[in-house]
């Protein structure tokens, strides 16, 4: 096991990834901006190193300042968290190349996953069912995208290949929009992810959301972990998060959980992974595969108990993992809020100092978050300050605990969305369970 690793992200991850290592026995390295030297992860850690200005670009996203960090404190291994670099081949490579081990998979995989055209095209192959579609890049023939368009059937929805954060995606209804759709989608595509690839899907009316947790290690084995609904969205933003699924049966969930892990075991997938799907009248169309850790692992964890920060740091190091499919069963109902310093209604950020944190207890409740009394919240970053996870035997169990902690937390000096989360736990069409990927907008249009 390594003796020292760098957590190269910040705020709860960067905790969360601390609190893995202690337990294990690895010495830790934060390194953080000079707007984030009072975080709590870079308190606790045994050495941190300040690689950058407030802006992601000079810090977060600096890649060789983080190498020599690594180098400096002789680190051995690099853990990415979520968001910032944790997606990027070239970062992983650079890490590599440089003698280190970057905690995540092989950089040619997050490359293959991280166009989404090969990955489907991957996934495909390994027996993933995807989405109707052009099943390649859309060329410049109109004629024949019109013909492939027709084909699928409207609705369609124009995606670029290098896309993410729910960018890079237009839906066409009619014949008459597809081809300037299209090369809207190109030029926009282009300018955001310097690649204008593009390629075309059914559009689905009224999915879930529903993805499978993966881990894999480096000797040929790889197991899943069930399935989270992550559907209460906005603005193609999880929300809210649960794990398992409503109405998913475990023969489906054994299904579709052994089909992703037998994907992982054909592309040589290392790691923690999800591969994401939209779930439509009983059928699942693959999406994407994030390669990385989620911000939504520990309803995963608490139903599984399997705790997935260790298992990334165990397989990054070489061993096996310890835990075979027959190992994972789900037990109880897990239900994750993503706490936001933000207007709950209007949903602009708040930073800010922190005058009062009063943290929720009691049986099944966790919290995951960096925030402390006299905190201050930068404005230079994601405005998530951390996350209520609640778990009980059943799915009404967790709700009510869930309800609970919400009204005993207290986060004062700043907005915060737990007036919006009070709401949705309240919320009759989430409490019967399985609600569609538009479902909050429409409830906050309402
Ligand atoms: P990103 O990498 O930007 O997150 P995804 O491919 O994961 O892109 O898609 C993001 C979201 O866009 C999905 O969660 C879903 O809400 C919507 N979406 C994507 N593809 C489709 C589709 N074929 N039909 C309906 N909605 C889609």
């Amino acid at each position: 096991m390594f003796d020292k690793i760098v957590i190269a992200n910040r705020g709860e991850i960067a905790l969360r990834v601390l609190r893995a290592c202690r337990e294990m026995g690895i010495k830790t390295v934060a390194v953080h901006s000079s707007a984030d030297r009072d975080l709590m992860h870079v308190r606790l850690a045994d050495e941190s190193v300040c690689i950058g200005g407030a802006a992601s670009t000079e810090s977060y996203l600096n890649v060789p300042a983080i190498i020599s960090a690594a180098e400096v404190t002789d680190a051995e291994a690099i853990h990415p968290g979520y968001g910032f670099l944790s997606e990027n081949a070239d970062f992983a490579e650079r890490v590599e190349s440089s003698g280190f081990v970057f905690i995540g998979p092989k950089p040619d995989t997050i490359r293959l996953m991280g166009d989404k055209v090969s990955a489907i095209d991957a996934m495909r192959k390994s027996g993933v069912p995807c989405v109707p579609g052009s099943g390649g890049p859309l060329g410049d023939d109109g004629d024949e995208n019109i013909r492939i368009a027709k084909e699928i059937g409207y609705p369609v929805i124009i995606k670029a290949a290098g896309g993410g954060g729910g960018r890079g995606m237009r839906v066409v209804r009619s014949e008459a929009a597809l081809l300037n759709a299209i090369s809207l989608t190109k030029s926009e595509a282009s300018t955001a992810f310097g690649n204008d690839m593009v390629y075309m899907e059914k559009f689905l009316e009224n999915p879930r959301h529903i993805e499978f947790q993966v881990l894999a290690d480096t000797h040929g084995n790889a197991i899943h972990l069930g399935e989270r609904d992550c559907s209460m969205q906005r603005r193609h933003q999880k929300v809210v998060e649960e794990a398992p699924a409503p109405g998913i049966t475990p023969e489906v969930r054994a299904e579709m959980g052994n089909r992703c892990a037998e994907a992982c075991r054909k592309i040589g997938y290392r790691g923690a992974g999800t591969f994401e799907f939209l779930y439509e009248n009983g059928e699942f169309y693959f999406i994407e595969m994030n390669t990385r850790l989620q911000v939504e692992h520990p309803v995963t964890e608490m139903v599984t108990g399997v705790d997935l920060v260790k298992q990334q740091l165990l397989v990054a190091s070489g061993e096996k993992l310890g835990i075979t499919q027959d190992d994972i069963k789900i037990k109880g109902h897990a239900i994750e809020c993503r706490l936001n310093a933000e207007d709950a209604r209007t949903f602009l950020p708040s930073p800010g100092k922190i005058l009062q944190f009063h943290a929720p207890g009691g049986p099944g409740i966790r919290v995951e978050s960096h925030i402390y009394n006299g905190y201050t919240v930068p404005p230079y970053y994601d405005s998530m300050i951390g996350k209520l996870i609640a778990y009980g035997d059943d799915r009404n169990i967790a709700l009510a605990r869930m309800r609970t902690a919400l009204s005993e937390i207290i986060i004062d000096g700043i907005n915060t969305n737990i007036a919006l989360h009070e709401d949705i736990c309240r919320d009759l069409g989430f409490i019967s369970g399985g609600t569609n990927i538009h479902y909050l907008e429409k409830k906050l249009e309402a």
